[in-house]
């Protein structure tokens, strides 16, 4: 049996992983990353008592735990994150981190030469370049988890890339697709947080609301399917049943529907590409989705979404850039630092003033994310 490694196994998709591998009995897990929500570690190892291998966020919190579990070796911090991928024997890694604490992880897994189950869009969104160079040279694999891209791969069965004329990439639209954007400086957290059709951790939570989510996912995309941003465009299902449509040049039209269950794409990369499961779907009764009513994105409400190709446009440090600010942003906005709508005036004023590299080092990569974050927290103090 293949050997998994979990990181973010604490988290949304990293707990929908943990139940699609008891569920179908598919792997070994041998280790697992846990941020915050340390305790999580005890219920995951007696679950799994093949787990040898732990990373936690915090050196104090892993050296009790060391103490407590002599048999599993117990690694901390971010260099924890690459010890473990380096040293648990794992052949297939599940990157569910979010933000820019997935880059480096994903990069280590592919120069391992194993294999990427990646949800973490933000490697490619500020790595894309980095990721997409190992995969060329021949170092290991990827498949997508974002729902989306992994819909987009199913309608590709058969299919060159050639063959492509265009790429929907479907949006719920998500809580304020109807609100007039007079009223969106009253947006509070707990409106921002009610995700209309997906349950999901707060950070993506929020990018879903403002369509950097969206936006990302744009650039997400070109990175996977390697296909021109001219060709990619989002496309609203207010429903969340059309997971994302593909359009071939000889007319046909291709689109994937199925339940809103994350455990469906993450089965699919866990298996590299298999589309079923042998399980059948409570509702997917052909009448449960024969009204099917896309509206167009709103660009005017969304402006964020424009990011999505000014990255593919700009590469070098600009989704670095972006991410960066983004993450801080959304942050502070959970923290009641900031308004809602200062998410997006702050994301414009860095874009506006921190230096543009065109052809980075992965250390200017990480220097961009950390400078940036001081900028936008330097901003958020003086407001
Ligand atoms: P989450 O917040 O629920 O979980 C994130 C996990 O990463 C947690 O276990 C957390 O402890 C860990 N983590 C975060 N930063 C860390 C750090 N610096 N060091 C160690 N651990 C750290 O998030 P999620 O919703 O599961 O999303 C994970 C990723 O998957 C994101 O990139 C998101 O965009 C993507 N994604 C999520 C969904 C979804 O349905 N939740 C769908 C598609 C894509
Ligand atoms: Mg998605």
């Amino acid at each position: 049996m293949r050997k998994l490694l979990i990181l973010g196994a604490s988290g949304s998709i990293g707990s929908q992983t943990l139940d699609v591998i008891i569920t179908y009995n598919l792997y070994e897990l041998v280790a697992v990353t846990v941020g915050n929500r340390f305790n999580a570690v005890d219920e995951i190892i007696a679950k799994f008592p093949t787990v040898k291998f732990v990373t936690l966020k915090d050196p104090k919190v892993a050296k009790e735990y060391q103490i407590k579990y002599p048999n599993v070796t117990f690694y901390s911090g971010n260099d924890g994150l690459l010890e473990i991928i380096e040293n648990s024997g794992a052949d297939v890694v599940v990157n569910a981190l979010t933000g820019f604490a997935g880059l480096l992880p994903s990069i280590k897994t592919l120069e391992k030469n194993k294999i990427l189950c990646l949800a973490n869009k933000e490697s490619l969104v500020v790595g894309g370049e980095f990721i997409n160079k190992l995969l060329k040279d021949g170092h290991g694999k990827l498949y997508p988890i974002d729902s989306e891209h992994v819909a987009i791969a199913k309608c590709l069965y058969g299919k060159n890339i050639d063959d492509v004329e265009k790429i929907l990439i479907t949006a719920s639209g998500g809580p304020f697709f109807d609100l007039d954007s007079s009223k969106f400086s009253e947006i509070k957290v707990e409106d921002a947080l009610k995700h209309p059709n997906w349950s999901m951790g707060k950070k993506i939570t929020i990018d879903s609301s403002t369509m950097m989510n969206k936006a990302f996912e744009i650039t997400e995309a070109y990175y996977l399917f390697g296909v021109p941003k001219e060709k990619i465009f989002p496309l609203v299902d207010r429903k969340s049943h059309v997971h994302s449509l593909v359009k071939f040049k000889n007319g046909e039209v291709r689109l994937q529907v199925g339940p809103s269950d994350m455990r469906i794409p993450i089965y699919y990369a866990l298996t590299f590409g298999k589309c079923d499961n042998g399980e059948k779907f409570d509702d997917v009764e052909i009448n449960t989705y024969d009204k099917y009513s896309f509206k167009e994105m709103d660009y005017e409400k969304f402006p964020l979404i424009n990011y999505g190709k000014f990255i593919i446009d700009k590469k070098g440090n600009m989704g670095a850039i972006i991410n960066a600010a983004n993450e801080e942003c959304v942050y502070a906005f959970l923290n009641f630092n900031i308004n809602y709508v200062d998410i997006k005036n702050i994301i414009d004023k860095i874009v506006n003033v921190y230096p543009y590299i065109k052809d980075p080092s992965l250390e200017e990569i990480i220097k961009t994310d950390l400078e940036v974050r001081n900028l936008v927290n330097e901003m958020i103090k003086n407001k």
